[in-house]
């Protein structure tokens, strides 16, 4: 017998999951007992019972509750906060390998879909990572992807100040000025991006640059904007201080990354241009917890400490608002093995335990643009996840995910524990 090849599996052909009870990622409530039948990788029928192929296999998720694979929108799967400078410094298929197992690895937690923001290498390592995951040549999650943080220098995304000056690393994707900004764009979408991502704001564990500042100027930002739009790229904005995210929603971002000091007016004009906020608030208690123990890098302490009690009052306004809330963790900055935590830490910030569950199904998918992901319903794709109790109940039950299938592939079962 012949090894199936990856990202297929044997009985790919038809699969019955018996559920015990569903969350469809848009309703309101966990459904009763249901059947899903999965055919060629996307889900063929969802009812109180299903046709059952001969050649069907029959999966007893009878004391489990199922929902759609959950997406993470903000990871990096090639940096590692805890050794970022040696980590950046390596070669580009090192990256791309090291990114691949931490996937594979976030994947058993049940999430199906990644985002990453951005890489620190001057090529395009993620991109490649994509390519062989889409053809098949490795397994893992689905991936969409921005290659680079494009920043003006001094910005966020601006790491030169990590080295001595006379080496001038091409770990950077900097630009400054209308036409600069244009080409690194441009070359963002000819090396295979389909986000681009961008800082407006500093950042709080990047050495010299301050997240309640500004760090494009108008016509920076609308040149960016402008040209990811020509291309049909969405656009991510780290973003921080409340006039950088106006900034960032005024010319079309698609997503608000962490939005650290939002305001209300913020919120509003976000809700009202429908952009989408990813608060990464999981990384902010760790970070929040660090600051109190005294553990964080000195570069972030004066930026916390001046900052906290802001970032939680804006957290708390995203929650009692209406806007578009997707969810992301900034893992690789931290550990991926606390993305599962985003969840916990949304409710915490006030959101529903249904809202939390959107964020990561249904609202991700949209912001994502893929109509084939985040709901179960025939013909989406067949990324499921089911875990034992009622998240909606208890959103502790999002960490006990014991089942996950990425396209009709089973990639962890109950009993493989
Ligand atoms: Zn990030």
């Amino acid at each position: 017998m012949t090894a199936a090849p990856a990202g297929t599996a044997p009985g790919m052909g038809a699969c019955v999951l018996v559920c015990g009870a569903v969350f469809d990622g848009v309703g309101e409530e966990v459904s009763g007992r249901a059947e899903i039948l999965v055919q060629d990788g996307r889900i063929a029928a969802i009812d109180a019972t299903v046709d059952r192929p001969d050649d069907a296999e029959v999966i007893d998720l009878s004391e489990r509750t199922v929902c759609p694979g959950f997406i993470d929108t903000h990871v990096h799967l090639t940096m590692d906060a805890a050794d970022l400078y040696r980590q950046t410094l390596a070669s580009s298929s090192a990256k791309a390998l090291k990114g691949l197992s931490l996937a594979q690895e976030y994947l058993r937690y049940g999430f199906t879909t990644l985002r990453d923001l951005g890489t620190m290498d001057p090529e395009f390592p993620t991109v490649d990572l994509r390519n062989a995951l889409d053809a098949g040549l490795v397994a893992g999650p689905r991936l969409v992807v921005a290659g680079h943080v494009l920043s003006s220098t001094a910005g966020h995304g601006d790491v030169r100040g990590f080295y001595a000056p006379r080496w001038d690393l091409p770990v950077s994707a900097v630009a400054d000025g209308a036409e600069q900004i244009r080409r690194l764009v441009r070359r963002e979408h000819a090396y295979g991006s389909d986000w681009v991502k961008t800082a407006n704001a500093g950042g709080y564990f990047s050495a010299g640059d301050d997240p309640a500042r500004c760090t494009w100027f108008d016509d920076e930002m609308e040149a960016l904007t402008a040209t990811a739009t020509q291309l049909g790229m969405p656009v991510a904005v780290h973003t921080g201080a409340a006039a950088a995210c106006k900034q960032a929603i005024r010319y079309g971002a698609r997503s608000l990354e962490h939005a650290y000091l939002i305001d209300e007016e913020g919120i509003e004009m976000a809700s009202r241009a429908g952009t989408y906020i990813v608060p990464t608030m999981q990384m902010t208690q760790e970070d929040l917890h660090e600051l109190t123990a005294g553990t964080l890098p000195s570069q972030a302490v004066w930026k916390f400490t001046r900052d906290n009690h802001q970032i939680l009052d804006s957290q708390r306004l995203m929650a009692a608002s209406d806007v578009k809330i997707a969810y992301g963790t900034d893992c690789g900055m931290f550990p991926f093995d606390h993305g599962i935590l985003e969840f916990q830490a949304m409710v915490a910030a006030g959101l529903s335990p249904v809202r939390a569950l959107k964020a990561a199904t249904s609202v991700a998918a949209e912001m994502l643009g893929r109509d084939d992901l985040g709901v179960l319903a025939p013909g989406r794709c067949a990324d499921i996840v089911a875990m034992p109790d009622d998240p909606i109940a208890d959103i502790t039950a999002t960490s006990r995910a014991d089942f996950v299938m990425r396209g009709g592939t089973i990639v962890r079962r109950p009993q493989d524990g």
